[in-house]
C-alpha cells in the first residue's frame, strides 16, 4: 500500500499527545550521536557505525548459512498455494502509481509483484524449513462464498471491471486481465486453509496468497487488495461454529478492511499493529488510531496499536507482551488468525519499521503459544504485504520457524543491522496500554 507516513502520533489517553518529530531523529544518526566521539565527520561516523552495527546485529554465521539440519518430529505447517495467483499483473511505473513520467529510463515493477511471492514459495520449498512444510493446492472461491464478507454490489463492480478488461479501483490498485481469477484463487485458497484447520486435518495452516486482502472492505477495494481473504476465513470459522475469533495483524499497514468487516461484532477481536500512517484517501478513510474501538456490540473489540516509525524487534515484542497477550488471554478465542506482512521489516520500501528475522521469529513463537493456550493449537496464517523481494522471503522463513516453535533458528539473517529506538516505542506502547485499559470494556482491570 501507498506510503503516506504521518509523523504525528496522536494518543488520546489522558489527552496525551506525542509528536514523534520532536522526539526522534533518524535512528542511524541517533545511534551515532551516542556512540561516537565528536572527533569525526558525521557522515564518516555514520558509515563506521553502520558497519559496526552490521557486525553487532548480525548473527555470527555467514550469510546464507543454514544453522540446523536435522528436523525434529514436529507437526508440519500446512501451506496452501496455487500458481494461478502469479497471473495477477500489476505493471510498472513510479513506485505503485502505474505512471510513466517520461524522464525515467528504468521503471520499476509495482511493489506487489509476483517476484516477491515466487521467493516466498521457493524458500519454503528449498530452504532449511522445507522438511517442516506440507503442501496443499488451493482452489478458487465461488462468488456466493464472497458474500459472507462483501456486498453483492461490490462483487458485481469487480466482475464488471474484469469483463471490461481491467480498472484502477483506487490508488495503486489495478485489476488487470488475470487479476480477478487470481483474487478468486487467493480468497479460495485462504478458505481452503481455514477449512483444513476447522476440519481437524491440521493445526497450523498458512495461506500463501496474493493479491493481498486486509485492506479490502465489504464495499471497497484498497491498498492493492480486492477481496478480504482473512476476513472471509474468519467468517467461515464463525459460520462453522467458532464462538470467538481473534485476528492479530502485523502487516506494517492498518488492517482496516478486516476491522471494518467486524467492527460491530463482539465475536471477532481484531488487533492490528501498524505504522502510524493514518488515512490515505477515500479508499482508506480509517486512520488506525487507538480510538477506533468498534461500534455497537463490537465496541471495544477493535484494538489498534499504531507504532512509531522505527519500532523494531524489541518494540514489537513489547507491544505483543503488554497489549496483545493480555487481550487474547481475556478474550479467550476459539480460533486465531495471524495476518502477516513482512513489510514491517527494516528493509521494506513500503514501511518504516525495523523488524528483523529475529523479531518475526519471536512474534511467531508468541502467536504459537497463544494458540496452544486458547485454541488447541489451531492457527491460520494469512499472507499480506512484504515488498522487499529477498528479505520478505527470509522473514517469512523466520516467522514460520517461530510458529513451529523450533528450538534454534534454521537460517541466519543475511542483512539485519539497523538499530532501534526502543525508548520512544516503549513510551507510546505504555500510553496505548493505559488508554485501552481505561476504555475497552473487556480489558478493564486487566
Ligand atoms: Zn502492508
Amino acid at each position: 500500500m501507498p506510503l503516506l507516513a504521518s509523523h504525528e502520533i496522536l494518543l488520546l489517553s489522558s489527552c496525551l499527545i506525542i509528536h514523534s518529530s520532536s522526539h526522534r531523529t533518524p535512528t542511524s544518526v541517533a545511534y551515532c550521536s551516542v556512540e561516537c566521539s565528536l572527533s569525526c565527520h558525521p557522515h564518516q561516523r555514520h558509515r563506521e557505525h553502520s558497519r559496526k552495527n552490521r557486525r553487532r546485529f548480525q548473527n555470527p554465521l555467514p550469510s546464507n548459512s543454514i544453522m540446523a539440519t536435522s528436523p525434529t518430529p514436529v507437526d508440519p505447517i500446512d501451506v496452501f498455494w496455487h500458481e494461478g495467483m502469479l497471473k495477477h499483473e500489476t505493471g510498472t511505473g513510479v513506485f505503485d502509481s502505474g505512471m510513466d513520467p517520461g524522464f525515467l529510463d528504468v521503471l520499476e515493477k509495482h511493489p506487489e509483484n509476483s517476484d516477491r511471492v515466487k521467493n516466498m514459495l521457493s524458500i519454503l520449498k528449498r530452504g532449511p524449513i522445507s522438511p517442516y512444510i506440507s503442501w496443499h493446492s488451493g482452489t478458487p472461491a465461488l462468488v456466493p462464498q464472497l458474500l459472507s464478507f462483501h456486498t453483492q454490489e461490490y462483487i458485481n463492480e469487480l466482475i464488471e471491471a474484469d469483463r471490461n478488461g481491467g480498472k484502477m479501483l483506487c490508488t495503486g490498485t489495478f485489476l488487470n486481465p488475470g487479476s480477478w481469477d487470481a483474487a478468486l484463487l487467493a480468497a479460495g485458497t485462504t478458505l481452503s486453509a481455514m477449512k483444513h484447520v476447522l476440519d481437524g486435518c491440521g493445526k497450523i495452516a498458512y495461506a500463501l496468497v496474493r493479491p493481498p486482502g486486509h485492506h479490502a472492505q465489504p464495499t471497497q477495494a484498497d491498498g492493492y487488495c480486492f477481496l478480504n481473504n482473512a476476513g472471509l476465513a474468519v467468517q467461515l470459522a464463525l459460520d462453522s461454529g467458532c464462538q470467538k475469533v481473534a485476528v492479530v495483524d502485523i502487516d506494517v499497514h492498518y488492517g482496516n478492511g478486516t476491522a471494518e468487516g467486524f467492527y460491530r461484532s463482539n465475536k471477532v477481536l481484531t488487533i492490528s499493529l501498524h505504522m502510524n500512517h493514518g488515512t490515505w484517501g477515500p479508499s482508506h478513510p480509517q486512520n488506525g488510531s487507538v480510538d477506533e474501538l468498534g461500534e455497537g456490540e463490537g465496541f471495544g473489540y477493535n484494538m489498534n496499536i499504531p507504532l512509531p516509525n522505527g519500532t523494531g524487534d524489541r518494540g514489537y515484542v513489547y507491544a505483543m507482551t503488554e497489549l496483545v497477550i493480555p487481550a487474547i488471554e481475556k478474550f479467550e478465542p476459539n480460533m486465531i488468525v495471524w495476518v502477516v506482512g513482512q513489510d514491517s521489516s527494516a528493509f521494506d520500501p513500503n514501511g518504516r519499521q525495523c523488524l528483523t528475522m529475529n523479531g518475526y521469529r519471536e512474534i511467531g513463537q508468541i502467536v504459537r503459544s497463544l494458540a496452544s493456550r486458547h485454541t488447541g493449537g489451531r492457527l491460520l496464517i494469512v499472507q499480506e504485504g512484504g515488498y522487499n523481494v529477498t528479505y520478505s522471503a527470509y522473514c517469512l522463513h523466520a516467522m514460520l520457524e517461530g510458529a513451529l516453535n523450533l528450538s534454534c533458528p534454521l537460517l541466519s539473517d543475511p542483512i539485519a543491522y539497523y538499530p532501534e529506538d526502543e525508548a520512544f516505542s516503549v513510551k507510546v506502547i505504555e500510553s496505548i496500554k493505559q488508554y485501552q485499559q481505561d476504555t475497552l470494556p473487556f480489558l478493564k482491570g486487566a
